[in-house]
């Protein structure tokens, strides 16, 4: 189902390769994703080609940049048919990884490929907003990811309050934001975190890619994040 070749070919650039075993659990991901989205929507992407380089490898890069200690504990927020948290699970099973989504049928679909190729993960069916005022998920992780959820001054609110201090919160963009990243450079500092490393490359030839570490520097004020029409209607600024 995945293009092993594109794959290889598309990730060697970021030095990331991934051996037979976890090629074939990427690879069960993908045909389940495609069969199971024959019945409900999970992607917009079915082509094997573009799957493979829009979702597989554009996952997989985030091993190029981040060094991911063993066992460390990684929330995906908003992590849908499970992108980047599930890939990032499939190629590295010592990570700890939760999901988070607000549509459960979507966490229904991680668990079965999980039981498919034998790992565990923690599914939570809440928003992030509610998650992230409960003490079992609050401050709790070394590492939030999130990709295609939200624009950076929601996705702040919604992601810094599960990141442990010193943790990282990672925020996958396609396009080069930087007017989004100017306005929310105050709401990060709101919420205990401030950008480190800001990453811009081509994934392939004209898909610009954006890796935003955002370092957790100090605890968020309990008062975040705030209910979810706050958010909304009023995001940090
Ligand atoms: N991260 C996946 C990807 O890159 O393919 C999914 C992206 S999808 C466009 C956005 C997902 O975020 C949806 O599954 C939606 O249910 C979820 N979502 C949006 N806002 C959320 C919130 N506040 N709390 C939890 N999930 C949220």
């Amino acid at each position: 189902m995945l293009n092993r070749v594109l794959l290889e070919q598309t990730l060697a650039p970021f030095g990331v390769a991934a051996d037979g075993a976890a090629f074939a659990r990427l690879d069960t991901y993908a045909e389940l994703l495609t069969e199971t989205n024959r019945q409900f929507n999970l992607t917009a992407i079915t082509e094997p080609d573009a799957m493979t380089v829009k979702h597989f490898a554009d996952c997989l890069s985030l091993f190029g940049f981040v060094d991911f200690p063993e066992h460390a504990k990684v929330i995906d927020v908003g992590t849908g048919a499970g992108f980047p948290g599930l890939v990032l699970k499939l190629y590295r099973p010592d990570l700890q990884v939760t999901f988070l989504d607000s549509t459960k049928k979507k966490l229904g679909f991680i668990e079965s490929v999980l039981s498919a190729v034998g790992l565990q993960g923690e599914t939570v069916h809440l928003r992030a907003e509610e998650a992230g005022n409960k003490p079992q998920y609050r401050e709790q992780f070394d590492f939030a990811t999130a990709r295609a959820v939200s624009d950076l001054q929601h996705l702040a609110e919604y992601c810094l309050p599960f990141v442990k201090k010193n943790g990282l919160f990672l925020s996958m963009k396609s396009v080069a934001a930087d007017e989004e990243i100017q306005s929310a450079n105050r709401a990060l500092h709101l919420l205990g975190g401030k950008i480190e490393q800001d990453k811009q490359f081509l994934l392939v030839e004209n898909m610009p890619r954006r890796l935003l570490f955002v370092r957790k520097i100090s605890q968020t004020p309990s008062k975040y994040p705030r209910p979810s029409a706050k958010i909304a209607k009023n995001p940090l600024k």
